[in-house]
């Protein structure tokens, strides 16, 4: 298995309460497969992110297992993690962060900061040039400013950032978010060329179309649970929980025959979050057992959790 994921729970916890913003989530991946994570702002597909990285910050508290290609990735020490693993196995696109290029140094400085901070001994210039042309970018832009650049070449900068060290695996989150429609599809089709040379992608987004180019497989989150996961085209053809149909509901359609129907409603507070059933107050088929926590059933490729399926 490439990428394992069994049980995996996060908490954040502050003075008087803790948040499970991850509750019990499981998926796999295989060798070259991609998957989209997707759901509402704030039902923790960043933070599944982030603990794949390692990267939370220091009030969370993580259990549960992360196998990736047979290390188990809770258990190797943070500076064993900096050094093998973030950035030269597994990397990852921050929410944003074309916005967090440093302005006051050039694009190649960036690079080479990078590079230093995990001591590559290599031919710095060499590695730079390949990465800035593998995302399609002009050598020139190595010399710019970032204000000197449009936020499509630093998104793709951010991304050649993420793939300098040659990674198996990179998790991009909401890489196209904040960028017109036009520059969104040149990204897509770099995820997508990038994808057809071997890497594989976790796309983090809360937009179905983006995820249907990319993924094989699909997890939808609602407050902090996977409550379906599975086969991308069979999810899409046949969905079962009803917060997927819900989102598949609200997608926009081209020749404009269904009428987009909206979810009302939000999701519960992830501080005390219901014992029962976490979509059952938005829930169209709720009944009176789903006030009981539901169980996971397997479905052809993966698994839904809802009582309808038991
Ligand atoms: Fe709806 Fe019940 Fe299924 Fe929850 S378990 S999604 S409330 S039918």
């Amino acid at each position: 298995m490439f990428l394992s994921i069994t049980d995996l729970d996060v908490k954040y916890k502050s003075q008087e309460k803790n948040v499970q913003a991850v509750d019990h989530v499981s998926f796999y991946l295989q060798e070259n497969e991609s998957i989209g994570i997707a759901g509402e702002s704030g039902c923790g597909k960043s933070t599944l992110g982030l603990a794949i990285m390692k990267t939370l910050q220091d009030n969370a508290s993580v259990t549960g297992k992360i196998i990736f290609e047979d290390k188990s990735i809770l258990y190797i020490s943070d500076s064993d993690f900096t050094k093998n693993f973030r950035w030269k196995q597994i990397s990852m696109v921050f929410q944003g962060a074309m916005n967090s290029l440093d302005p006051v140094f050039t694009i190649k400085k960036q690079f080479e900061e990078i590079l230093k901070k995990h001591e590559f001994k290599g031919d710095y210039q060499q590695v730079i040039e390949s990465s800035i042309s593998a995302v399609g970018l002009p050598h020139s832009a190595l010399d710019k400013y970032p204000h000197e650049l449009s936020g499509g070449m630093k998104q793709r900068v951010v991304i050649a950032l993420a793939l300098i060290l040659k990674p198996k695996m990179v998790i991009a989150d909401e890489p196209t978010t904040a960028l017109d429609v036009l520059v969104q599809a040149q990204i897509m089709v770099l995820l997508k060329n990038l994808k057809k040379s071997g890497l594989s992608i976790m796309l983090i987004s809360h937009d179905l179309g983006i995820i249907s180019e990319i993924a094989e497989k699909i997890g939808i989150m609602y407050a902090g649970q996977i409550v379906e996961f599975g086969n991308l085209s069979d999810i899409y053809k046949d969905p079962k929980h009803p917060y997927t149909i819900a989102l598949l509901n609200a997608i926009p359609k081209l020749n404009n025959s269904e009428r987009i129907i909206p979810l009302k409603g939000s999701p519960p507070s992830l501080i005390n979050p219901p014992s029962g059933c976490r979509f059952y107050d938005r829930c169209p088929k709720a009944m009176e057992k789903c006030k009981q926590t539901p169980p996971q059933v397997k479905t052809e490729s993966g698994f839904v959790m809802c009582w309808l399926h038991e």
